[in-house]
């Protein structure tokens, strides 16, 4: 059996940070990625302050800078029975906010780190743990099994290793997200700002990446009956198309352009603020990070700066009490456990934080009584008195 120091399972956002934050501090670590490429699926994402300085820690924020347009402000449309209720407009973030292709950050993250790290189209099946050390034990799909002295779950909404954790399954949502992009040859005409618009049960963002790339989304809150039943990309542009027919012209015509394989489809789930309050992340030297800790709704776009921040810290912590020489240290169990330990205690206090407002946003987001909406906004204003506050945290150097 082949044995390694530091197994990270999940080569997406999450895996590679964890992997590049750890290779930084001069810690080896194996990424295993079920995909037989670094996938490309999920369009783009909305980066806050706080995921551009943990980019920053880990070095390639200069370069994913390159090809992103800075976002100078959030507009916030309602619109009722095509009649338009609230628009508000402020800062999207105390500081820096960008729209980053997913791809353009993975082969960021993906280059950084030393040739061999990167284990593509191996997809972990199991965990176990060995029985005379106790150290994690993942069997892959291909029959091999690998023995950890650390494991680190990124393997997203679905994960395997959380699983081994005992963490309780993560919730439905009951909406479903499209995400995709537009490419317009001879530039687009869009205010280099983030749009939103709230129409009945749909609500669709825009956000310029570049002069001639958009991104956006479009969240269906109630998922009509078809869309179980979408075969293809064609499908799900049609579906897509049909949820905005009520928007602008403009809007219906990024929809209608699209670039048809950017197209990504997904159930939205999360895992509950009192999981992420109470749930234990550590069993043993097996840990989680990112979507597979903390999955959560895309209301306050944290999700991915999340994982990034979660990579940073999870890879001080490591180095803190091991040193660079700590793995070959047969005693280091306890310092293992110790520093999985000092992560979980780190994170924990700003995960409930995010998952709560995420939560308690996208409640707010759904809901059709009027009561049930004051509650929630009072809530909020209660909890998260300033609503962008979030964006201000720094997850502190490597
Ligand atoms: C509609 C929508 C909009 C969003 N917008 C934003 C935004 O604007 N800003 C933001 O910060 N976040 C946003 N997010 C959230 C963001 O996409 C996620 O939080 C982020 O991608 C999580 O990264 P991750 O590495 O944890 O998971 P993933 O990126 O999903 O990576 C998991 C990896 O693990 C691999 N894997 C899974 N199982 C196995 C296995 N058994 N063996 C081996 N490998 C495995 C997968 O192939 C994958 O590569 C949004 C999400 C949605 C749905």
């Amino acid at each position: 059996m082949e044995e390694l120091d530091i197994v990270i399972v999940g080569g997406g956002i999450a895996g590679l940070a964890t992997s590049l934050a750890l290779h930084r501090k001069g810690i080896k670590s194996i990424v295993l990625e079920r995909s037989e490429s670094v996938r490309s699926e999920g369009a783009a994402f909305g980066i806050q302050t706080n995921g551009w300085l943990a980019l920053q820690q880990l070095g390639v924020a200069a370069k994913l800078r390159l090809n992103s347009l800075p976002i100078h402000q959030i507009r916030d449309v309602m619109i009722e029975k095509n009649i338009k209720q609230r628009e508000s407009v402020g800062p999207a973030s105390h500081g820096e906010v960008r729209g980053v292709i997913r791809n353009d950050m993975v082969r960021a993250l993906a280059h950084a780190l030393p040739v061999g790290t990167l284990r593509l189209g191996s997809q972990i099946v199991s965990v176990k743990l060995d029985e005379a050390t106790s150290f994690p034990i993942v069997h892959l799909r291909n029959g091999q099994d690998i023995k950890a002295k650390v494991l680190i779950g990124c393997d997203g909404s679905n994960s395997i290793v959380s699983k081994f954790l005992g963490l309780n399954p993560t919730k439905a949502l009951g909406s479903r997200a499209v995400r995709g992009f537009t490419n317009y040859p001879n530039g687009h005409v869009f205010q280099q700002e983030f749009i939103r618009i709230k129409m009945d049960n749909v609500v669709s963002g825009r956000l310029p990446i570049t002069h001639n790339l958009v991104f956006w989304f479009v969240v269906m809150l109630k998922c009509p009956q078809d869309s179980n039943n979408l075969k293809n990309q064609e499908d799900v542009a049609r579906l897509t198309l049909a949820s905005v027919c009520q928007f602008p012209e403009e809007w219906k015509e990024m929809v209608k352009k699209c670039d048809i394989d950017s197209l990504y489809i997904s159930r939205l789930r999360y895992r509950s603020p009192w999981d992420v309050m109470s749930s234990k992340f550590r069993r043993g030297t097996v840990t989680v990070a990112g979507d597979s800790m903390h999955l959560m709704g895309p209301f306050i776009g944290q999700g991915c700066s999340a994982a990034l921040e979660d990579g940073v810290v999870l890879a001080r912590c490591l180095w803190s009490k091991l040193g660079q020489d700590g793995m070959n240290n047969v005693s280091s169990r306890k310092q293992i456990e110790e520093a999985i330990d000092e992560y979980v205690r780190e994170r924990r206090g700003r995960l409930v934080g995010l998952s709560t407002q995420t939560y308690l946003t996208g409640r707010l987001i759904e809901a059709s009584s009027p009561a049930t909406k004051l509650l929630l906004i009072v809530l909020l204003m209660i909890l998260f008195r300033d609503h962008i506050g979030h964006t201000r945290h720094d997850c502190g150097r490597l």
